[in-house]
């Protein structure tokens, strides 16, 4: 495995690979890896003969006052996991390499990032188109993979690829949870062991969601309804806000069908977690650029 800095390396190899035949995956992170970031890499390395992952913690898809200076880092670490799940190259910038010399171009998808997230993170979905667009310019992948547990983050690259022509494959991986169905994230380690506790609401949330439409309950607003009073009945939450949308266009349904989608988004104490499900279905059936 090779450690590279720089985007001008980074893309020579890259442009090599391709020249002979070689097909590239990339996993793109923020590092501080769990086990549903060495799924990702799993995938990829299956699906490619050269797997690039690269670790960022891209400081403008956080807003002024998010998580950016204290995000949780451990390169040593994530290097050794890296390793064993067999990634060739760990593409690590820095800051500088990526924003520097009067950098001002934003790539911008207009419809799909004015839902869920994106209302309380205006500048969010553009930082992170920005910079995965820089990171495919990079790395030349023939496909990404992406995590389902960011599913508007997954619809959103998949819409960029499509209008962008770039030619990449996005393939999403289903979410990987604790074993108490706590979804991994890089920011469960901020939580209390209370909070921590609190925090499987989330998870119970979709399973009561899953549990309604299953006897039969098809109103988003009743649903929705029965979901913020588990979400509240714990410690320490306030939620963002709690939608059932279609699965493409994000766009808040009434009526729930088969696939709607329910995403949450959920502070518990200062932490704010997020969790989906796409309802009567429990895995598989992510965006996928090419489908
Ligand atoms: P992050 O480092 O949090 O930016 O995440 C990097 C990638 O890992 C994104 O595509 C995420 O959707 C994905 N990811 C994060 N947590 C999980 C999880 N629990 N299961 C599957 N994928 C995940």
């Amino acid at each position: 495995m090779e450690t590279i800095e720089s985007s001008k390396i980074m893309q020579e190899r890259c442009d090599a690979f391709r020249l002979s035949g070689q097909t590239i995956s990339l996993v793109p992170t923020m590092g501080f890896f769990h086990d549903g970031h060495l799924e990702l890499m799993r995938a990829g390395k299956r699906l490619a003969d050269q797997m690039v992952v690269s670790i960022f913690v891209n400081p403008i898809q956080f807003g002024p006052s998010e998580d950016f200076e204290v995000y949780p880092r451990d390169m040593e670490g994530d290097l050794s996991k890296a390793q064993d799940v067999g990634a060739d190259y760990i593409f690590c910038p820095s800051t500088e390499e990526m924003y520097s010399g009067g950098f001002q171009t934003i790539v911008s998808v207009q419809e799909v990032t004015k839902h869920l997230c994106g209302l309380s993170r205006p500048s969010h979905f553009e930082g992170v188109t920005t910079v995965v667009a820089k990171l495919f310019n990079t790395t030349k992948p023939h496909l990404a993979i992406f995590g389902q547990k960011d599913y508007q983050q997954l619809t959103v690259i998949s819409r960029m690829v499509e209008d962008l022509n770039m030619g990449i494959k996005i393939v999403g991986v289903p979410t990987v949870r604790e074993p108490d169905g706590l979804a991994m994230s890089s920011r469960n380690s901020y939580l209390s062991p209370e909070e921590r506790e609190s925090a499987l609401c989330l998870k119970k949330s979709l399973d009561l969601a899953e549990n309604l439409f299953r006897q039969e309950e098809y109103n988003a607003e009743k649903i929705i309804a029965e979901v913020e009073q588990l979400i509240l009945s714990h410690a320490s939450t306030e939620i963002e806000y709690v939608k059932i949308c279609h699965s493409a266009s994000l766009e808040d349904v009434e009526t729930v069908e088969e696939k709607s989608l329910l995403a949450l988004a959920v502070k518990v104490g200062q932490t704010r977690l997020i969790d989906n499900c796409l309802i009567g279905k429990t895995s598989g059936n992510v965006p996928d650029s090419n489908s």
